[in-house]
């Protein structure tokens, strides 16, 4: 057998981590539901284990198979994708730091920013990453990352990570990169330059809508020492189970997200030519503005589709409250497929604020069901 790094993306989403047990020849591993781990005379660790906040065999399993899947050198598995946010910005910021954020961040991730850490002295501004002189005017002796989506949430505007990658480095700053939207099998943000990836597992990675998770994953040693340090020491750590589930989700990624990113583009092309349809957000389409970068970066354009109404807000929230199929609700990267309104939900928290988005605006989480399904859902909650 080749060596684990040579192989592909799918052979290590099964494999990287994922060893038969080697007590009991269990071919999918254990989950270990052990808070504390017997010690053979004090300080004998068996494994290296002592309390499970600071190591558990079914989480290292996970790390092990996110750092292979980003091609990085150390993951760390979170209770949620902001704990792993907050972890990380605690890590590499100090009171009077500063970041460069997108204009059109995640909710959550700019509430976390904007309401807690700046109560610690964070500072930040939120800029469109996708204007290099805009970034770079942004950019101060303070500035300690530029924190990147991209696909964005809910826009899907598309950032160049190798050339903010550069701009970051330039200043010497971290270009941390939310690889949520894309996920590992779409795009390895850390091969293009960045230092660290986020992910909130709840979405792609764990694809079944059942666990709320997330997780970084980096590059460089000396930061994974660091935020490992942190992991252990802040302790918002992912459960055994969680940790488990989201393993045995990663198995089945690329098949999944092969078949997200074939119907979210059939999607696309039917909402496009839609009358009630004022316009489409979706990378894949060639008059997106970011197509030709999200092209070059990324193997696929994914499954989420964004669009506004000709008729306003009134109709986008009818539209939400019309589909049967597409159920009502916030969260994405599930297998099956949701429809919510982010300026009423997943985004009211920016509300007034530089990050608000169109009240016109429907989000799609586009699943794996048969995509003629979806379109007739669509096509009656339209009329
Ligand atoms: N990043 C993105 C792009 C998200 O969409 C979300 C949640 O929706 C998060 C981070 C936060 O993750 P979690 O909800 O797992 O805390």
């Amino acid at each position: 057998m080749s060596r684990l790094d040579e192989q592909g993306f799918n052979t290590r989403a099964i494999h990287a981590g994922q060893e038969p047990d080697p007590a009991t020849g269990a071919v999918i591993p254990p989950v270990h539901l052990t808070t504390t781990y017997k010690q053979d005379g004090v300080g004998g660790l068996r494994g290296g284990y002592e309390y499970s906040r600071s190591g558990n065999p079914t989480r290292d399993a996970l790390h092990e198979a996110l750092a292979s899947l980003e091609e990085g050198v150390r993951a760390l598995a979170f209770a949620s994708g902001l704990a792993a946010e907050d972890t990380l910005l605690r890590t590499v910021c100090r009171s009077g730091d500063h970041v460069v954020l997108g204009g059109d961040a995640y909710g959550g991730t700019f509430r976390l920013i904007s309401r807690v850490l700046s109560e610690w002295g964070l500072e930040y501004t939120p800029v469109p990453l996708d204007d290099p002189d805009a970034v770079r005017a942004a950019m101060r002796p303070t500035t300690r990352a530029i924190w990147c989506e991209t696909p964005s949430n809910p826009l899907l505007n598309i950032t160049d990570i190798a050339r903010t990658a550069e701009i970051a480095h330039e200043a010497g700053a971290l270009l941390v990169v939310d690889n949520t939207f894309a996920s590992p099998y779409l795009q390895r943000p850390l091969t293009l330059g960045a230092d660290v990836v986020v992910h909130s597992t709840t979405k792609y990675l764990g694809g079944h809508s059942d666990v709320v998770g997330g997780a970084l994953v980096t590059s460089d040693a000396d930061l994974g020492e660091r935020l490992a340090y942190n992991h252990n020491a802040m302790g918002a750590v992912a459960s055994p189970f969680d940790s488990w589930l989201v393993l045995r989700s990663l198995k089945t990624l690329g098949v999944r997200v092969d078949r997200h990113c074939a119907n979210a583009a059939r999607i696309a092309e039917f909402l496009l030519d839609h009358p009630a349809v004022a316009s489409v957000l979706y990378p894949g389409l060639p008059d997106h503005p970011g197509h030709a970068v999200a092209a070059s970066q990324m193997s696929g354009f994914g499954g989420m589709v964004s669009f506004r109404l000709r008729d306003g807000e009134d109709a986008a929230l009818k539209v939400c409250e019309r589909t049967k199929l597409f159920t009502l609700a916030e969260s994405l990267g599930g297998v099956e497929s949701l429809i919510e309104h982010p300026g009423r939900m997943t985004h009211a928290s920016a509300a007034g604020s530089p990050l608000e988005v169109p009240a016109d605006l429907v989000r799609l989480s586009v699943g794996i069901e048969d995509v003629e399904d979806l379109l007739v859902d669509l096509e009656q909650a339209l009329s």
